[in-house]
């Protein structure tokens, strides 16, 4: 018998900048929430995400939040998570864990993450709090180890095989600058916030500083 339902929901959260949101998050999030038995899986936008500042113009965050709603908007399942724009400041998961905790005492939280940003755990601020809080996910990406090396404490995660999808937000941002097909590749509601606000035809989010 699984314990999940409403008194103990099972809750991942998929943290990302999601400038823009694509089919790469998005259906790794869905099998997760599948093998998992998740209830829900927040698609959780990062306010500053502190390992990207400095390195580009990073979209408003209101903007991505939108462009994640519009994503998750037709998914059960699937939420666009705003704890950390509320929150403000830098992101870090170890303190968006614990917001949860506080909201849904009685929750199982599960930390998703694609196998790139899985080589780098270690590095996380309060990173032995993630893991205490939550059970790590690991998702393939093409390009990455499938495994990342193994975490400091010799803390424990799981690895769920989704289908290899070579896409990324700097890829398809390169798109829209070139003016390059994205359909199938970005959800319609996402790229209806994307013409309405007209972002990254500029390219002013590939300046480096
Ligand atoms: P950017 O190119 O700007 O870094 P991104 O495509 O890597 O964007 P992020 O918002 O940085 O997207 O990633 C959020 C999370 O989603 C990370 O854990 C990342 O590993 C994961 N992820 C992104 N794209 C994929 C993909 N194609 N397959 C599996 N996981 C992915
Ligand atoms: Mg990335």
């Amino acid at each position: 018998m699984s314990e999940s339902g409403p008194q103990h929901p099972r809750i991942g959260v998929f943290g990302g900048t999601f400038d823009p949101p694509h089919i790469g998050h998005l259906v790794s999030a869905i099998d997760v929430r599948d093998r998992l038995e998740l209830d829900t899986v927040i698609l959780m936008v990062a306010n500053i995400p502190w390992q990207k500042a400095g390195s580009r113009r990073i979209s408003a965050a209101e903007d991505r939040l939108d462009m994640v709603r519009a994503a998750v908007a037709d998914v059960p399942g699937l939420v666009a998570g705003d704890h950390e724009i509320v929150a403000g400041g830098p992101s870090y998961t170890a303190d968006t864990l614990a917001g949860l905790q506080r909201e849904h005492p009685e929750a199982e939280l599960f930390t998703v993450v694609g196998a790139d940003a899985a080589a780098g755990l270690a590095t996380w601020e309060r990173f032995e709090e993630v893991v205490e809080r939550s059970t790590v996910v690991v998702v393939d990406r093409p390009g990455a180890e499938a495994d990342p090396a193994p975490l400091p404490g010799g803390a424990e995660w799981v690895r769920i095989e989704v289908p290899h999808l070579d896409v990324s937000s700097t890829d398809l941002r390169a798109r829209i600058i070139e003016g390059r097909p994205l359909d199938y590749l970005i959800p319609p509601g996402t790229l209806r916030v994307i013409e309405e606000r007209d972002l990254y035809r500029d390219g002013a989010a590939e300046v480096t500083s």
